[in-house]
């Protein structure tokens, strides 16, 4: 049976990358899949975070999924630390997951930065809580981003090795096939896999980075949007690119042509068509491609902003909407993890 979990982290109000990397895959696959979305505190307190701030944040990024577009009544959604089987499975794949994996990870190379013998246990350990996240529902799909790639075939490895360490139990328990967990499958589609900062087209557009000039968030208004395009770094060459492989090799155009391309649905090649006939002399060159991209991003984006002031005047109903979801994440995580502990040979009442 196949089962969707995704989820985003409450570390800032949620950006053009997140909506255009997973959320619209989200959406999309609402319609023919069951589905659980997740707004992952646990994950998101692995860097240190003001606790008002992060509550407002959990709130914040819950009104965003839907002002997005998620159903509550259809979805499942709601917020991890809810749910206590996400880090009671963690501990399990803590044990489960090898150190010399978790060294491979780049995400925490990235976070941790130099300062690496000052970073929480907890973000090295951020992968196995990932996998419990989307194993701890068995689910067989996860719509993310590009940069959550390599997590997930971790994720995928945990599976394995816990199926392989526990095989006996888990034939016992009538899983003949010796299958407990299922792999995942990551679902890593879409016009926009990997959106980059406006100010470092070799960086993703992130929510923990300090410049906010280098994201669109959702909750820009329209001069904030238009402002932040305008004076998104482009490059010091003199004219546009030629064709889509000359694209590639210049990553600030790059990424305005495929966030446009995104944003309006069309081809990266009629994007860049677009930005060449508007093109003009001087280092204006890209004016026209900025006032494009600033008409669709407002037009997009304008409506879901709207929808999640809307939603933040009332955050006893969000509170009540992420209860009723913890609910009926618990009734599938629940009796999955009693089974858990019944296979690794914990003893339960
Ligand atoms: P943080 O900087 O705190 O890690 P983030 O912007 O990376 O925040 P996450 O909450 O870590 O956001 O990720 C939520 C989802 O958004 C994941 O599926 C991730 O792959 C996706 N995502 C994040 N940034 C981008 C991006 N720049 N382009 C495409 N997808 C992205
Ligand atoms: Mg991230």
């Amino acid at each position: 049976k196949e089962r969707v979990f995704s989820g985003m982290q409450p570390t800032g109000s949620l950006h053009l990358g997140n909506y255009l990397g997973a959320m619209v895959n989200w959406i999309e696959m609402q319609k023919t899949h069951e589905c659980i979305y997740c707004v992952v505190d646990l994950h998101a307190i692995t860097v240190w975070q003001d606790p008002k701030e992060l509550k407002n944040a959990i709130r914040q990024v819950t009104a965003a999924y839907i002002a997005s577009g998620l159903d509550p009544k259809k979805s499942i959604l709601f917020n991890q630390s809810q749910v206590p089987e996400h880090a009671e499975l963690a501990w399990v794949f803590n044990c489960v997951a090898r150190l010399g994996w978790l060294n491979r990870m780049t995400q925490f190379k990235e976070k941790a930065g130099k300062d690496r013998e000052n970073a929480s246990v907890g973000l090295y350990a951020y992968p196995n809580l990932m996998a419990a996240d989307i194993l701890a529902y068995r689910a067989t799909h996860v719509p993310v981003g590009e940069d959550q790639k390599q997590h997930l075939e971790l994720a995928r490895d945990i599976a394995q090795k816990f199926n392989n360490d526990f095989r006996d139990g888990i034939v016992e328990k009538g899983y003949a096939d010796g299958i407990f967990f299922p792999p995942p499958d990551p679902v890593i589609t879409g016009p926009a896999t990997r959106v980059m900062s406006l100010r470092d087209g070799t960086k993703k557009m992130s929510k923990s980075e300090p410049s906010d000039m280098s994201r669109i968030n959702l909750m820009d208004d329209a001069d904030a949007i238009a402002d932040k395009i305008k004076r998104a770094k482009t490059d010091m060459e003199p004219a546009p690119p030629s064709g889509l492989e000359e694209l590639g090799a210049r990553p600030e155009i790059d990424n305005l042509v495929g966030i446009y391309a995104a944003l309006a649905g069309i081809s990266k090649q009629a994007a860049l068509d677009l930005l060449i006939s508007t093109a003009t002399e001087g280092p204006s060159i890209y004016t026209g491609l900025k006032r494009a991209l600033t008409e669709v991003a407002v037009a997009r984006l304008g409506p879901i902003r709207a929808e999640i002031i809307r939603l933040m005047n009332d955050p006893a109903e969000i509170d009540r909407i992420l209860a009723d979801g913890s609910k009926r994440a618990r009734a599938i995580a629940g009796p999955i993890y009693a089974e858990v502990k019944d296979v690794v040979g914990f003893v339960r009442s």
